[in-house]
Order: structure tokens, then sequence, then C-alpha cells
């Protein structure tokens, strides 16, 4: 036990082992929030004042759930399975699976992701005649999850006008078709468990009694609806241990209430609220740029953060073109730098916005560099898996009509629009399921339906009690869509991704206690749900790590690139656009990406960039002017001068650059008018100049794509 708490600091050992009280960590990044939470659980389990039964922890992902549960193992020889350990979600549907039928939902109840949501929202407006630009689809999801997040249902939702009472009465009609399916979207998890508990005494008392700690990472990002389930989890004397920093709360957009910190000091924690100070993640120089970031938001519960690791390198600065040119620049300094022994694994690629990942991985592929991106389009994203998932998902409940759709003409079997317009119209008619109103439908469409009815009828009987992997492996065959992507030109991947599925299943079996109730299918889609919003860990091969800053909250690298340092970019022009208030979640954004570094952190932005088809001339992002000049090294002075900053680009940089063109030369562009060559660097297709556009700026251009006529 000594063990447990030697290598702790003072405030970091008195918060390990608070008394039976609520209690709150407010601190910054890399401060030791979550490791002092974890070792709270091993030290209240191994000194006996309660068993993995009593606990409950709330991670930010699954995988911080596993890898939280993974490191209490090797603290404390304890069986961890009796603990309820994962995130809001995760933790609200084991739960509900345990009391579906309290909660009156069916056994097999399937969970709807985004997208899922997204569709069937589509098909809602069409089916009630609505007009999609007049109610945007996603606005409408955004709606309902608001709602459902401050835990408000249609029939109590207010409206003011005609526009908001529209959308309040498709509000309702889409809880009924949820219900009807038999589905819960992500927000419906919590709310329905919360509803469940709040109206259910017995079972709230049985969980009011069982947890006696409940422990909550990445408290600043937790919503109204999260905190009332906590409240009435907590109230049967549970002890609440939250940490927390409010300097990275990056989910406002989502619901997130920065102000349930505040509350919880208020209701909870009292005079227990304690500061760690020292930051163990991060030498100095990368630590002052973080706290020099942060000091510019206004809106802050205010603390320190020191560390004693030496100011170590200093942060490295680089400017490119064009996204290319950072791409190359970074894969460069990639390779070197596994050349020097650094494990990609302890590498991250860091971008604000998915859409920045395609020039990267582009990069890195062609240089054979193994990179893995977490999010993105994820592995049960895909489009061949969500079919292969949308047929098992009928054969455990066929009213489904989410996954009736994705399949029913899919591979295709003569099934037309029509028909489905019909189908869906009769069934709304009926009050019924797709599956259900198949039946009724006559002519030639009640027979390509009825021959999709008898496949799923038949499906389910051949893999009634098969193994789950086997289970899957027959449906890919025998559903067509192994046929259907042998056929098609590149469906090669996808048959790949298909039999990673049955993997994927294989696995699943031989994870310990995996299955939960409902039987191995039904939890083995409820996990292909809750991982589709999450990334997937990638087994075996060294890889570098790309993914959004949101994704990287809670981790950390030894080496941190932050990419796409533009205006517009990050700061995101859609949160400069909502003021103060969005440019400061987008500085804590930055400042969680900060923070994610051990030893070296790279800042990186292009001069052009190809976004959404188009080339866009950036400026550098404000941010980047926030960081301490003397904290940062310059790799590139192109501003300044025309040495060039790199052996790969150096070396003859010759007068003559490349069609004639030499400093001192005029020369017209299309955009910015005539100027004068001031600078050139790099040879071939790396030539660039820099051209003195008088009004229209100092700009570096790459002559592959500049054309540059001489005056
Ligand atoms: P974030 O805000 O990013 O989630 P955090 O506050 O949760 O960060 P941790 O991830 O728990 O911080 O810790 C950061 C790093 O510092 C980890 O590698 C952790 O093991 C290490 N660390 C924490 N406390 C100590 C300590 N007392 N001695 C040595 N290392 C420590
Ligand atoms: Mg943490």
């Amino acid at each position: 036990m000594s063990d447990l708490l030697a290598n702790l600091n003072p405030p970091q050992l008195q918060a390990v082992t608070l008394p039976p009280v609520h209690g709150l960590i407010l601190a910054g990044a890399g401060s030791g929030k979550t490791r002092v939470l974890t070792t709270r659980i091993a030290w209240l389990m191994s000194t006996g004042q309660v068993g993995p039964h009593g606990i409950l922890a709330v991670t930010f992902t699954n995988k911080a759930a596993k890898e939280m549960t993974a490191r209490l193992s090797s603290l404390v020889p304890i069986n961890t399975r009796g603990m309820w350990i994962g995130t809001f979600h995760g933790l609200c549907n084991r739960l509900l699976r345990a009391h579906y039928r309290e909660a009156g939902l069916p056994q097999t109840f399937q969970i709807l992701d985004t997208a899922d949501q997204l569709a069937m929202v589509k098909r809602l407006l069409k089916n009630l005649n609505l007009d999609d630009e007049k109610y945007p689809p996603r606005e409408l999801c955004h709606f309902i999850n608001a709602h459902k997040e401050q835990g408000v249902r249609a029939a109590q939702a207010e409206a003011y006008d005609h526009y908001t009472q529209k959308r309040v009465d498709f509000y309702a009609e889409y809880e009924n078709q949820c219900n009807r399916e038999g589905v819960v979207d992500f927000a419906e998890l919590l709310l329905r468990c919360y509803e469940l508990l709040q109206r259910n005494e017995p079972l709230r008392q049985h969980y009011q009694e069982r947890f006696r700690y409940i422990l909550v990472d990445e408290f600043q990002d937790t919503n109204k609806l999260q905190y009332a389930w906590l409240q009435l989890l907590a109230g049967g004397g549970a002890k609440v241990f939250a940490v927390g920093d409010d300097d990275q709360s990056i989910y406002a957009f989502r619901g997130a209430e920065v102000g349930n910190m505040r509350d919880f000091e208020r209701d909870y924690a009292g005079n227990n609220i304690i500061r760690l100070e020292q930051n163990y993640r991060s030498h100095g120089n990368i630590l002052a740029a973080a706290n020099a970031l942060i000091k510019n938001n206004r809106e802050r519960l205010g603390k320190n953060l020191w560390t004693d690791a030496g100011e170590g390198e200093p942060i490295r600065a680089f400017e490119g073109y064009s996204d290319l040119d950072e791409a190359r620049f970074i894969v460069e300094e990639i390779r070197e730098l596994v050349r020097e022994g650094v494990s990609p694994t302890q590498i991250a690629l860091l971008y604000r916005s998915n859409a920045q990942s395609r020039v990267l991985e582009n990069e890195l592929f062609t240089k054979n560099v193994p990179y893995k991106v977490y999010g993105g389009l994820r592995f049960f994203e895909r489009q061949e898996i969500k079919h292969a998932l949308a047929y098992l998902r009928l054969l455990g409940n066929p009213d489904d009509d989410t996954a009736f759709l994705r399949v029913v003409n899919f591979p295709t079997r003569g099934i037309g629009a029509r028909s489905l317009e019909n189908l869906q119209a009769t069934a709304h008619q009926m009050n019924s399921s797709l599956y259900n109103a198949a039946a009724s439908l006559t002519g030639k469409a009640g027979q390509t339906v009825g021959a999709f009815i008898r496949l799923i009828e038949s499906l389910r009987q051949e893999t009634e009690g098969l193994p789950l992997p086997e289970m899957v492996e027959h449906i890919i065959e025998k559903s067509g869509l192994a046929q259907h992507y042998r056929t098609e030109k590149e469906g090669q991947d996808r048959l790949e991704n298909l039999d990673e599925l049955i993997n994927a299943a294989a696995t699943f079996i031989d994870d310990e206690g995996a299955i939960g109730e409902g039987g191995a299918l039904v939890s083995f889609l409820t996990l292909a749900s809750l991982e589709a919003g999450e990334h997937q860990a990638g087994e075996g091969q060294e890889a570098v790590q790309l993914m959004s800053v949101h994704a990287a909250k809670g981790l950390e690298f030894d080496v941190v690139f932050i990419t796409g340092l533009e205006q517009g970019l990050f700061p995101h022009e859609n949160s400069v656009n909502q003021g103060r208030d969005g440019l400061e979640e987008e500085r804590r954004l930055m400042y969680v990406a900060v923070t994610r570094a051990r030893q070296r952190l790279y800042v990186t932005c292009a001069q052009t960039r190809m976004l959404h088809g188009q080339t866009r001339y950036c400026v550098p992002s404000s941010f980047l002017e926030e960081i301490p000049e003397n904290l940062l090294k310059k790799l590139n002075k192109k501003a300044e001068s025309a040495v060039p900053a790199f052996g790969s680009f150096g070396g003859g940089y010759a007068e003559t650059v490349q069609g004639g063109l030499r400093i001192g030369m005029t020369v017209e562009h299309a955009k910015f008018g005539v100027g004068v060559i001031v600078s050139t660097e790099g040879r071939g297709g790396d030539a660039r100049v820099q051209v003195n556009f008088g009004g229209s700026g100092m700009k570096w251009l790459a002559l592959e794509y500049a054309k540059l006529t001489p005056v």
C-alpha cells in the first residue's frame, strides 16, 4: 500500500486519501488528475473501505475506461469485474440493458449513432411532408439532442413561435418513431436512464445503496443531464469525487456546462477542494506557452501550473508555403525522430478539423510511415460494416426501421424508391414498423419486399444458436454482401473490412465478461454503436497517431505536432463568429493541444491550403502570436531572409529558379498584381519565390502552382 502512495506529491496524497467526503480536484493539464482518481479507487479498495461492487467511475472515452481498468488490476489484486467503469453512455446502456422492461425498451434495443439519427430524421421529414430546407435535418438533430440534454421531452418543450412549435411537434414524432422501432439515440441513453432512476424508487434505492463512491474524470465537460444523473445516484449517501480543469472545457457546443464545476463546489464539495499545481507531463517551455495562451481567457477559475522538469527544447514553429509543404516538413521530421529512436506511438499529429488529415495521411502513406487515424471514418462507421451490422440488427429486432431501410435493397433486389415510399406510408398509417407493414404490400412491391422479409427470416433460423463469429460470417455470405463486394471494382478493401468484422466478433467473445443482458449479438452491436463515436486503438503495429484536438483530450505524447494553425481553421471560423465565448473555447482547445506534449512541440501552418476543393490563402493563427517569442524556434525565417531552413530544401538555391525568374525581377500574378521577387528557395517541385506585391503584401509562392509572368 505504501507503494501505492509512494510517488504522490502532498496535495495528490491528500486527494487520494480524502476521508469519505465529496471532493473536487480542480487542476490544470498534466497535474495528475486522472492518476489521482485511479489511485484513489485502488486505495479505497486496498484499505477495505469499499469493494469493487461499490465503485462507479466515469471516464471520457471507452478507451480511457479500459486503461483505467487495466491500471487498477495492476495496482490491486482485486477482480475488477464488479466495478462499473465507463463513459456516461456506456454506464447508462449497462443499466438500461439490465432493466430494459422497467425502462420500456425491447430487450434487444439498438443504439442509433449520429449518422443513424440523421438518417432517421431525414426519413421522418419526408413522411411528414416537411421541407428539409426550412427544417435542416442536422439542426433538427441538434434541437432534439439539446432538449434531451436539458432533460426536456417533447411534451414539456416550450415554443414561443410557430417555427419552434413545428420543431417541437417534429421532436414528438421522432420520439414516437424511436419508441416504435425500439431504438435509442446517444442522448436518449442518458435521459432514459435518468428518468428510469427518478421514476422507479426501488431501483434507485438499489443503486444508491450499491455505489458508495462515485468518481468522475473530465468533470468540466459534463452537461446538465449528466450532472443530474450523478446527483440522483449520489442521493443515498455516496461520496462523489470529481476531477476537472475549467481551462480544458471544450464541449460547450454539445451542451457541456463548465458551470457544473461551480455548482458542484456549492452543492457538494464545500471546503474539500484540492488544487494540484505541479505539472508532471511537459517540459518548461511547453508549459510556459500553455500558460501564456490561456492567460488571455477571461472566464477562468484561475490556476497556476509549474514544473521542475527544466525548460527543455524550444517550441518549433514552421510555416509552409502550402499544406503539402507543411505535410512534407512534418513527415520528414517524423522520419528523423524515428531514426533517432522515438517510438512512432509517441508522436501525435493534431488538427482542428478531421478534413485536414487527408493531406497528412497522403504524405505519410507515400513515405511509408505507418500511421493510425483516430476519429474520422472509423471502422464501425464504414459503409460495408454498417450494412453487415444492419442485417444483424434486423435479426435481433425486426422493428428497427433504420436497419431495414439500409439493407432492404442492398445488395439490390429490384425494390424501387416508389415501393419503399408506399411501404413507409403504409407503416405510418398502421403505426407499425416497416417490417410488419411489408405483409400488406401487394403487387410487385409485395413480392420483392416479401422476398427480403423471407431472407431475414431464413437468416434468423440458420444462425440460431451459432457462435457470434460464425453468425457474422454467415450473414455476410448469405445476405449477398460478400458477393456484391466481390464484383465491385474497389470491393477488396471492403471485403477485408468485413473479414475484420468477423475477427472483431471473435475477439469480442474472447474478452472476458463482455456478454451482457440480451446475449452476445446485442452486446456486440452495442459495442459497435458506442465505439462508432470513438477511435479504434491499433493492435500490434507501431504507428504515428493522427487525431483531432478534441479526441486528444486526456492523452499525452512525447512529440506533438499542432498543424494548420491558421486564422479561420484554428481558431475555427464558426467559433470566431460566435464572438468572445467562441474564441475562448477555441483557445481552451489550443491549450488542450499544447499540453498533450511531453518533450517536443511543433506548431505548424501553411500559407495556402486546399480546403473543400478550393485554394485558400491563409494568415497564421492569432494563437501563434500569443506564444511568447522567446519560447519559439522558427525553423524557416522566410519573412525575414531567404536562407533556406532545411537541408532538404537547401544546397543550391540558385539565383535563377525556374523559367528564368531571378531576384529583383518584376513579375505579375493574376490575383496579387505586380510585384518584385525578393528571394528564392528550393529547386524543382519545391522551388518558390518571395514576392513583394506592395499593397497586397509580401508572399511566398510555389512556382509549381503560382503562375508568374515577367513584366
Ligand atoms: P489532463 O488534464 O491532460 O487529463 P491529468 O491532470 O489527468 O492531465 P495525468 O494524465 O493523470 O494528468 O498525469 C500526467 C502525467 O504525469 C502522467 O504521465 C502521470 O503518470 C504523471 N504523474 C502524475 N503525478 C505524478 C507524480 N506525483 N510523480 C510522477 N509522475 C506523475
Ligand atoms: Mg486526465
